[in-house]
Order: structure tokens, then sequence, then C-alpha cells
């Protein structure tokens, strides 16, 4: 079986090396990563500027794929020209901080899986909450679990995974739970700062909204110290309002 392992926090981070080994024994692993962290880049990709793909130590005696681009172009570089033949499955983790709730569509790491599944490969996205010793060993070490799981049911379909694993730190999660992804996000806020010139700037601050009261999504689930397994899909159609607005009858 080969694999594809990708991340959005870099080559270098140390989620990813965990992430590999996790899998190392499960077939060919590639590891195809950007040089630089991507985290936040959505899907974005390269088209103005050239890739440049560099051979990157990844400290353990594997030597991966290091790309100038973003996860998403990562993925369709080596789908399409690093590995001689396409993978049975793309696993992009493991990510520092949890992508829950609408921070999936910001999300470079999810985007990576996302890319896999464009091309009708089973695809798993890892993360881990944000913590300053993250335990990724551990939280690729439950990826890999729940990627046995699906792999023994058979027939791979494209399946597109979120797997959100709380801090460890804390002791083992409660168990796992299949939740659909929150509408909650980043409780936004900007923090207006000079620069040494007197000049305006802004930075970014917040904080995770808590989910609703009885509601069972991503986020809560995380919260409750569950790793979270979503199914996703990258289809935005509305489709419960098709009628709605094809009744509109709207004409030019
Ligand atoms: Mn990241």
């Amino acid at each position: 079986m080969r694999i594809l392992v990708t991340n959005d926090d870099g080559i270098l981070a140390p989620g990813i090396l965990a992430m590999r080994r996790a899998v190392a024994d499960l077939g060919d692993v590639t590891v195809v990563a950007p040089v630089a962290p991507q985290s936040a880049v959505g899907h974005s990709i390269t088209l103005t500027d050239p890739i440049r793909v560099h051979r990157v130590p990844l400290g353990d005696g594997a030597v991966g794929h290091g790309v100038q681009g973003r996860p998403a172009d990562c993925v369709k570089l080596a789908l399409l020209e690093l590995m001689p033949e396409r993978p049975d499955l793309v696993v992009s983790g493991v990510n520092l901080g949890a992508n829950t709730g609408i921070n999936v569509l910001y999300s470079g790491t999810v985007a990576a899986a996302v890319e896999g599944a464009f091309f009708g490969v089973p695809s798993v996205a890892v993360s881990i909450e944000d913590s300053d010793a993250a335990d990724f060993e551990g939280a690729a070490r439950i990826a890999r679990r729940i990627i046995d799981q699906f792999l023994a049911r058979g027939p791979r379909e494209p399946i597109l995974l979120n797997i959100n694993v709380p801090d460890l730190a804390k002791g083992p999660p409660k168990g796992v739970r299949v939740c659909p992804q929150s509408m909650k996000g980043w409780r936004e806020g900007w923090e207006k700062r000079s620069d040494p010139r007197g000049r305006t700037y802004y930075w970014m601050i917040g904080n995770m909204e808590p989910e609703e009261v009885g509601v069972e999504s991503d986020v809560a689930s995380l919260a409750g110290r569950y790793v979270t397994v979503t199914p996703l899909r990258f289809d935005l159609t509305d489709h419960a309002r098709m009628s709605e607005v094809r009744g509109w009858n709207l004409s030019l």
C-alpha cells in the first residue's frame, strides 16, 4: 500500500514525523509537505510562481520532499509528479491546533486532505488541540487506530475524514465520537497597535466560541475530551435551497 503524508505546519514540524512513523509499517510512505509553515492558507494553490521541490532529511533517516508551495500544491504535485503511482491513502497532519467548526474552512491541513479526495483517494486530516507540549506521537497512534478500522472495512471509498484529538496531557480521551462539524468559529477581535514609525497595524486575536449546550458537534465533543471523527464533503451546494432558488424563476 502507498501512502502520502503531508501537512500545513511544514515538513520540519514534529507532527508530520510522528504521523509518518505511525503509518510506516502499512507500506511505502512518501512525505511531501511545504518547506515553510502554511497554517490557515485554506485551499489556496500556487498559480503564478514556480514551485521548487527540495530533498529534506526528516530527522529519523527518512527523506521527504519539501515543496515551496501550499498544502494543496503538495498533494497535486505528489499525485501527478513525485509519486511513481497514485497513493491508496493521503494523511495530512498531525496538525498543531484543532481543526473544528468553521476553522475547517481555513485549514491548510484539511485542504490537503480535500485535495487527495478530489483525486478519489481516501484522505484523512489529523489535528491535535493546541498546547505547549502537544503529544504528536499519541495523536498519530490514535489516528492510526482509526485508519486501521477504516481500511479493515474493505473496498476503499474515496472517503474524507477529519480527525481531531484532545490535549493528551490532560489524560486519555474518553472515547471516539463521529460528529458533525460545528458552525462555531473564532470569536474574533483585532488588536490595534502602532509600529515603530507610528503607523497603525492590526493583529487578529480571539478564542474559539464554545458550542451551545446540547449540541453534539466536533467543537463540543473535543471540549468534552473525545476524539472526533467527521466525514467531510466538498460539494458546497446548498441542496436544500435548490428548489427555493429555482422557485424565484430568475431571468435575465
Ligand atoms: Mn497548521
